[in-house]
């Protein structure tokens, strides 16, 4: 364990140890506006962590890498910091045992941490609190714009908890998109709350992509000095070539950069994908927001003086608003008030294994090679990507919520439980059975053929539901999709049948004969017997 140069005691406080976890290095937070002599700040890098779940290699170093370098601007600022490296011999590698051995070196009298967005790590440390005869304290994160309990009581013991309401109130409270001031009353900017509508275009090759404005850093040292401790991961590490931001300068830059190269144009591509594009027009700020190097607000108030300046259009900047002020914080309201438990939902009963590509991106699906492919290569996919490509795949053919959560909070360099679980078994596979979402987004290829130029280079049809293509699509055979997304609403038929938001899909069903929908359901399970090779 390192330490650094102590400050000058002028207080005789009793020793005091506060906890930065790996997803705080926020150094806006109060606890670091001043050094103080008493008050020791402990980081920790821990096989606990790096362990609960199998990891994509850019997320461990993505992590570690930031962690290290918060640690040498604390102490650049003065502060007592006690960094406790994944190879120090003392580590513990257990959050709380580390605990205990950092309390009685230093002789602390009180523990205070940040409350933890992860139920499991809020779960470790409050246990482990209410145990020590010492004063243990959580304070806020200081972050988000809502605390953890903000959607249940704004909802309560309401149904359905509709984003869009969430949303609202939040819009007005804080005055963003307002034509009056905050707390005031005053319309949405533009006469109009949601600008969705607009937001669905393809990409057919213009706009330019923005360059990528990420700088680039060689982590090899500290990926050798992470294998060399055994941590296991998955994916490529491209820790020679590593691309995401290390702090709040790195992630400012970003920031900035998207705002002005990429904002004007995020509403329109939103929702398109293109082969060998990892991100379009999208922010890549992920990463920076959920390890709280940059706050919400500041991107908020970004994309927002960016209409007002008449930079970037409304319906761009209300859709990028939309997902940080809305979707972001409902999704960790609704984590918060369903945990625990939320995690190990399963309204579908869906069993299915993975299949073996999802580790390697070795399918003839094009669509899912680049999904899965650029998630292994770069721990990234776009919203769209992970929702309606790879999701959409996963809830068609039954797979399995619990193991699909685990690859998503694995795979993605954002991935932390609050934001992913909700996003992975609510929004995308109607796990919680209709909590989060009004109704599940299961598509067929045309929605794929919409948004994307996949289908054009893939070994499938998207034009077919069964058998082989003819004409131009000779000997290609029918896409996936298209049979285990009429398979999907015939197996469930019971369950989402009474659901108004699908009347459209059974009605079309209704219309197909009984050989039509037998031959969909037998090739849907041909797909399903050979799910490894498709
Ligand atoms: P942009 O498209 O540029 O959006 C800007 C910001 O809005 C994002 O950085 C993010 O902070 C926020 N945002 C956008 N959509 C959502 C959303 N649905 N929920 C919460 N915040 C959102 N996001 C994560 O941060 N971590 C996850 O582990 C995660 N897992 C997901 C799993 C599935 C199955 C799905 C469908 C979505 C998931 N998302 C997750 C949401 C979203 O896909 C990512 O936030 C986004 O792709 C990150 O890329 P970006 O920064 O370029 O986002
Ligand atoms: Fe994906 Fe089917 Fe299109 Fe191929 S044809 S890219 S599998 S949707």
């Amino acid at each position: 364990m390192t330490q650094s140069t102590p400050p000058t005691p002028t207080t005789a406080a009793p020793t005091t140890l506060r906890l930065v976890l790996g997803d705080q290095l926020n150094p806006l937070h109060s606890w670091f506006a001043q050094p103080q002599a008493h008050v020791v700040l402990v980081l920790m890098e821990l096989r606990q962590e790096t362990d609960y779940v199998l990891h994509h290699a850019q997320k461990v170093l993505g992590i570690f890498a930031a962690m290290r370098d918060f640690c040498s601007h604390l102490k650049a600022q003065g502060h007592r910091v006690r960094y406790v490296a994944i190879d120090d011999p003392s580590n513990r590698h257990s959050l709380t045992a580390n605990l205990d051995a950092l309390v009685a070196h230093h002789g602390a009298q009180c523990v205070q941490w940040q409350a933890p967005d992860e139920w499991r790590l809020d779960q470790q440390l409050t246990t482990w609190g209410r145990q020590q005869p010492f004063e243990c304290r959580a304070v806020d994160t200081e972050h988000f714009y809502t605390p953890r309990d903000g959607c249940a009581r704004l909802f309560g013991t309401r149904k359905q908890w509709l984003m869009e309401h969430f949303y609202r109130g939040l819009r007005r409270r804080h005055g963003v998109l307002m034509t009056a001031e905050p707390g005031q009353v005053g319309e949405p900017e533009g006469g109009q709350w949601n600008f969705d509508h607009d937001n669905r275009k393809p990409w057919r090759g213009t706009p330019a992509e923005p360059a990528d404005p990420r700088p680039t850093h060689d982590h090899s040292a500290l990926w050798a000095t992470i294998q060399a401790a055994g941590v296991k991961t998955f994916g490529n590490p491209q820790a020679s070539a590593f691309r995401w931001p290390l702090n709040r300068a790195e992630s400012l830059a970003l920031l900035q950069a998207f705002i002005a190269h990429a904002l004007s144009h995020f509403g329109d591509y939103e929702d398109a994908m293109a082969t060998g594009r990892t991100r379009l027009f999208h922010s890549l700020l992920s990463f920076s927001l959920n390890t709280k190097m940059l706050q919400p607000h500041e991107a908020v108030q970004a994309a927002e003086a960016a209409y007002r300046s008449g930079h970037a259009p409304l319906a761009a900047v209300e859709g990028f608003i939309r997902q940080i002020m809305g979707w972001r914080e409902y999704v960790r309201g609704v984590y918060w008030a369903h945990m625990p438990g939320y995690t190990e939902v399963n309204a579908l009963n869906h069993q299915r294994p993975l299949p073996a590509w999802f580790w390697t991106g070795d399918t003839r699906m094009a669509c899912m090679k680049q999904a899965v492919g650029q998630s292994l290569e770069h721990a990234y996919a776009h919203h769209i990507q992970r929702l309606m490509v790879i999701g959409n795949f996963a809830l068609l053919a039954g797979l399995n919520p619990t193991e699909l959560h685990h690859w998503y909070l694995g795979v993605y360099i954002d991935a932390f439980e609050w934001v992913e679980a909700p996003n992975t078994l609510g929004m995308s596979q109607f796990a919680d059975g209709g909590r989060l979402a009004t109704k599940p987004y299961a598509a067929s290829a045309s929605y794929i053929g919409r948004m994307s130029d996949h289908c054009q280079g893939c070994a499938y049809s998207a034009k077919i539901k069964t058998g082989t293509g003819t004409g131009k699509d000779a000997g290609k055979e029918a896409c996936p999709f298209n049979a285990l997304y009429w398979d999907f609403f015939l197996r469930h038929r019971e369950r989402l049948r009474p659901n108004v938001r699908l009347a459209l899909v059974y009605r079309q069903l209704d219309k197909m004969s009984p050989a039509d929908k037998e031959a969909l359901q037998a090739q849907a399970q041909a797909n399903l017997a050979r799910i490894d090779t498709l």
